[in-house]
């Protein structure tokens, strides 16, 4: 079977860390990561120190570093998207700093590029290909929907009017308000669904540029398999979330709507590290009603499901105290 690549994680949950390129403008001697080792080692190390105490190590799964393709993180996702097919819930999501690179994985920088696309669109191509080869015994229906998450309130970006609605109730965790599922047969009507689904946010380009790294946007894709001999239904999903910027955000100068932004991101992350925790830990409490993002993300943190985590990261020096934050929550979670 399939999913026996990724049955011996450690409670289900995988953390990767992808380094960005240094991007036009940035000088590469301003790096405050010093060594990416085998076995998925990173070392950062503090500009303003010297010395042994100005290292500090870091262990993942995986590491991707600046020159890794699109492809080769797919490669190493895939296994446990086409759990999904074998009736797994699993959740991947990316957190960061603004600026490291989240969307990039996720949703690649230009979606009309096949070589640019993120995991979502690879994913959603794979569950597509790999459900049609099996189509001689088992008919899979697959439903998409997209959310996304501001200040603890729910935006579900697909238009409802002029698309069909399927509704499928979540076994737990919380139902999407006017939950919409759009039953989808290939890449292309994804494609075709997530640019409306952009377009119809009621904001301008460079303003939904700047609210997407204030939001949480969650991608779920649900499937559903008859098997053609015995009837038997399974029912697997994926949810693909690119979370709102890790950035602390300074509280003496941020104000209104900002500061509210602020605290709603910060509660929501803390509570996504929270649960995750407590799974890494086996703890008898999950504490998953804290928070939105952790209410919409249940059925598939926890249990069987299958978390992973991408750790993106921006190499630039001035991102220093950020990145060691960033380490340091996938360091608790780990
Ligand atoms: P985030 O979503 O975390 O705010 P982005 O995904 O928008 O960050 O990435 C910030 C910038 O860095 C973008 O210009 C993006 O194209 C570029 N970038 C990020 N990751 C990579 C990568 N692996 N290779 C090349 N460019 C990258
Ligand atoms: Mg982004």
């Amino acid at each position: 079977k399939l999913y026996n690549e990724v049955q011996d994680l450690k409670g289900n949950i995988r953390v990767y860390c992808r380094i960005r390129p240094f991007l036009s403008g940035q000088s590469k001697k301003q790096t405050s990561i010093e060594y990416i080792g085998e076995n998925g080692e990173l070392v950062v190390s503090n500009p303003l120190k010297q010395g042994k105490d100005s290292h500090r190590l870091f262990k993942f799964n995986k590491i991707f570093g600046p020159a890794a393709t699109q492809e080769e993180v797919f490669l190493d996702t895939r296994p446990l998207i086409r759990s999904v097919l074998d009736g797994y819930n699993v959740c991947i999501f990316a957190y960061g700093q603004t600026g490291s690179g989240k969307t990039y994985t996720m949703t690649g920088p230009n979606i009309s590029s096949e070589v640019d696309w993120g995991v979502n669109y690879r994913a959603l191509n794979d569950l597509f290909h790999l459900s049609q080869s099996r189509k001689n015994s088992i008919a899979y229906e697959v439903g998409v929907q997209m959310v996304e998450i501001y200040n603890e309130q729910m935006i579900v970006s697909f238009d409802l009017h002029t698309l069909g609605i399927w509704n499928i109730a979540q076994p737990n965790g919380l139902a999407v308000p006017d939950a919409s599922m759009h039953p989808v047969q290939s890449t292309t009507d994804v494609l075709e669904l997530m640019s409306i689904g952009l377009m119809n946010r009621a904001v301008g380009a460079t303003a939904l540029n700047e609210r997407s790294s204030r939001s949480h946007s969650v991608l779920t894709v649900h499937v559903r398999g008859t098997d053609l001999e015995t009837n038997a239904v399974l029912r697997g999903s994926l949810h693909l979330v690119d979370l709102a910027g890790s950035e602390r955000v300074d509280r003496s100068e941020a104000k209104g709507d900002r500061l509210r932004e602020a605290q709603h991101i910060n509660k929501s992350l803390s509570a996504l590290g929270d649960v995750i925790f407590a799974l890494a830990q086996k703890s008898h409490h999950v504490p998953y009603r804290n928070s939105k993002l952790t209410q919409v993300l249940q059925s598939s943190l926890g249990g069987q499901a299958k978390t992973l985590m991408f750790v993106q990261l921006n190499p630039d020096v001035e991102s220093y105290s950020e990145t060691v934050s960033t380490l340091k929550f996938a360091e608790r979670v780990s």
